[in-house]
């Protein structure tokens, strides 16, 4: 599970040698610990539209230094390029070539987050290329971006200003060390919706999570960063996992249900154990997942079968019953669900027929549910993650492990933290604006680019 190649290019030999030979350089990424702010140092902000105005005053009230301007021989922790006001693609170039300019003042782990608003809702032919430009430019910045910086946008609803609790919130996390391993990527904030938590270091207080797949590897992150974050802790695993489920749990003051997810009666009984021991079921995280990899030639039908039962069909059947009247009881309003797809699911993988028949399935239904989880004040979304270091990750040969975590932006692979992180965020109250999407935690994995 180790990364030696890049704790070798971390040291001062490793540095000399791999910059010698062009080889990947590999940076510590600056991650979230409770008490960070979000970022440390100023924040330069670019554009002349409204966004603009409003990044200026949240980065002020979340206490950092806004810059209009870069500095000479000042450092930058971050950029804000503001372009909801593009109405034709000549409308770019100035704000583009600002942020170039402020590029070599980016100190490690900065952050650049660009604001515009979805292609999708312009008519005009100009307007549509303008914001649609925006999303290529920041893809192509992320690539550029050095010594474990970012780039990631911020995609606007028509109507919806920076300063909606889900645009100010997705601000945050995109600058913060939440969203370490995550660039190139959009969060489309598409409502009003969700509101700013009271307090901004528990952003899940008073709130009941179930996690499945709890006992280890990114559901055990997943359990630490709910509860981190202030959340009751449900872990919920296989009967033959039970000891390392307690284990996590304990950790947290959480309870564990053992339990096999693609059991008929799982959403019934996870229903009861929240009534019961809980008293209500707030956010949902379908973790739970399996590979049972072969090539197609040599697929057999158990493979297949249990592959799209656990990671798919048994997500379907567990939202059914959230969402039945007679659990009203227990989800309340604004029940949240959060489902973890792949990469896979997006750029395919040999030797993955069934795995990413399975995750594609998660991005469609989760697309698909929007509509119902809204009906009832509440969100489901997904996160594909790349290349991240677990056991899973752990029993894929060398070679083509190295493939893997080196082939996206950030050279390295992701920490099950991080794709917590991203759950995290759309488990909280800040993210109601967002509805129905799929964020990927591949660190701008080349695969499905
Ligand atoms: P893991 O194999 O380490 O852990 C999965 C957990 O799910 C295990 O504790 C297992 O007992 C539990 N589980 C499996 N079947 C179950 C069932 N029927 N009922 C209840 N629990 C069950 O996996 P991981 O690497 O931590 O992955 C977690 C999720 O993230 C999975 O959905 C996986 O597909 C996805 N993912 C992982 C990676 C990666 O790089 N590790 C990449 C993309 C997506």
């Amino acid at each position: 599970m180790t990364d030696r190649y890049g704790a070798f290019a971390a040291s001062a030999l490793g540095r000399r040698l791999t910059g010698a030979l062009g080889l990947p350089q590999p940076v510590e990424l600056r991650r979230h610990a409770p008490g960070e702010p979000v970022l440390h140092g100023s924040v330069l902000v670019l554009g002349a539209g409204p966004a603009a105005a409003d990044a200026r005053t949240l980065l002020a009230s979340w206490g950092l230094e806004v810059a209009d301007a870069p500095r000479e021989g000042a450092r930058l922790a971050g950029v804000v390029a503001c372009f909801d006001d593009a109405a034709a693609p000549g409308d770019l170039g100035e704000t583009v070539l600002q942020i170039g300019g402020a590029l070599r003042s980016l100190g490690a782990s900065s952050r650049v987050v660009t604001v515009s608003v979805d292609p999708e809702a312009a008519a005009e032919p100009a307007v549509r290329a303008a914001r649609q430009g925006v999303q290529g430019l920041t893809r192509s910045l992320a690539q550029e971006m050095r010594r474990g910086g970012t780039a990631n946008g911020i995609v606007l609803g028509e109507g919806v200003p920076l300063t909606a609790p889900g645009a100010a919130g997705a601000l945050a996390f995109l600058l913060s060390g939440r969203s370490a391993y995550v660039s190139g990527q959009f969060l489309p904030v598409t409502t009003r919706d969700g509101a700013t938590p009271a307090d901004a270091a528990r952003p899940l207080a008073g709130k009941v999570a179930v996690v499945t797949g709890a006992a280890r590897g990114i559901g055990a992150a997943i359990v630490r960063t709910l509860a981190r974050d202030g959340a009751a802790v449900v872990g919920v695993d296989v009967p033959a996992a039970g000891e390392s489920l307690a284990a996590v749990v304990n950790e947290v003051g959480g309870t564990a249900l053992a339990l096999d997810i693609t059991a008929p009666e799982a959403g019934a009984r996870i229903l009861e154990h929240c009534r019961a021991r809980h008293g209500r079921m707030d956010v949902v995280v379908h973790n739970a997942g399996i590979t049972r990899d072969r090539m197609l030639a040599n697929m057999d039908a158990a493979r297949w079968d249990s592959v799209i039962a656990v990671n798919t069909a048994s997500q379907l059947a567990m939202n059914e019953a959230f969402l039945a009247d007679d659990a009203r009881d227990v989800t309340g309003e604004g029940l949240r669900i959060i489902g973890l797809a792949s990469i896979s699911g997006i750029a395919g993988n040999r030797g993955q027929t069934n795995y990413a028949a399975s995750k594609a399935g998660v991005i469609g239904l989760t697309a698909a549910s929007a509509p119902a989880l809204a009906a009832r004040g509440g969100t489901i979304n997904a996160v594909a993650p790349g290349f991240i270091e677990t056991e899973m990750t752990a029993k894929i040969p060398l070679a083509t492990r190295e493939v893997g975590r080196r082939l996206n932006s950030l050279q390295q692979g992701g920490l099950p933290q991080d794709v917590a992180e991203a759950v995290a965020w759309f488990a909280s109250d800040a993210a109601g604006g967002t509805n129905g999407a799929t964020l990927r935690v591949c660190g701008q994995s080349k695969l499905g680019a």
